[in-house]
């Protein structure tokens, strides 16, 4: 499925597409959090673009690691510190791999989001990222099990995780700021679920 060049490929790609939806996500976050998702996720990006810029010929494992360590050190809030897991934890999974498949993919992914789960203390169903990071993997790992290309499981994945976004409409928030408004976070959607569905869709479009 992808390379180390084809990593880093992707992740320039995410920084693009979540600097494409900045002041979206922002907005997002206005209606239910305090205004900054886009803002945080952006310069998160920003730094991991500079960071992997920087970095000679790099491994998978590190080049992921490289975009963890961004998150972490130069976002604030909740959201850095979390997708900062989610990129550790999977660079972590892709330790000494030159090259990944569908299924290397989905371990990483998956220890990422046990990563977030305990980082976060959060489960599925809290109106939170995972909520679309969970129904992606399991696409994922329906499709690995099925057969088919790298781009047919990501296709499925960016289905379910645009079906996770639109479900955090319908339900109540209770992790995070969110959680402050209890019924009012109703009929909105979570930017968290937003962003990570922007990231499946970046790698969508770059296999
Ligand atoms: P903050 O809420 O600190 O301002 P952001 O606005 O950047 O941080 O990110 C908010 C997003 O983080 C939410 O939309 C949600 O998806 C995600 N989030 C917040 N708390 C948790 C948690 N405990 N577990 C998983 N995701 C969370
Ligand atoms: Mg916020």
């Amino acid at each position: 499925m992808a390379n180390a060049e084809l990593i880093k490929n992707i992740i320039l790609q995410m920084a693009q597409e979540i600097e494409g939806n900045k002041e979206y996500l922002t907005g997002l976050d206005a209606a239910i959090g305090d205004n900054d998702h886009g803002i945080n996720m952006n310069k998160g990006f920003k730094n991991a673009v500079i960071k992997i810029n920087g970095l000679g010929s790099q491994s998978i494992s590190e080049i992921i690691k490289a975009a963890g360590m961004a998150m972490i050190s130069h976002v604030g809030g909740s959201a850095g510190p979390l997708y900062g897991t989610l990129f550790l934890k999977a660079a972590g999974a892709a330790k000494d791999k030159d090259e990944i498949g569908l299924l290397d993919f989905t371990q990483m992914l998956r220890e990422g989001i046990d990563g977030v789960k305990a980082r976060g203390k959060s489960e599925r169903h809290e109106k939170t990222m995972l909520d679309v990071l969970i129904p992606a993997l399991e696409a994922l790992e329906e499709s690995a099990v099925a057969g088919g290309s790298a781009k047919q499981a990501f296709e499925k994945a960016l289905a379910a995780a645009e079906e996770g976004v639109l479900y955090t409409k319908t339900i109540v928030a209770t992790k995070g700021r969110a959680s402050y408004l209890g019924e009012r976070s109703l009929g909105h959607i979570d930017p968290g679920a937003m962003s990570s569905c922007l990231l499946i869709k970046a790698i969508y479009d770059l296999l």
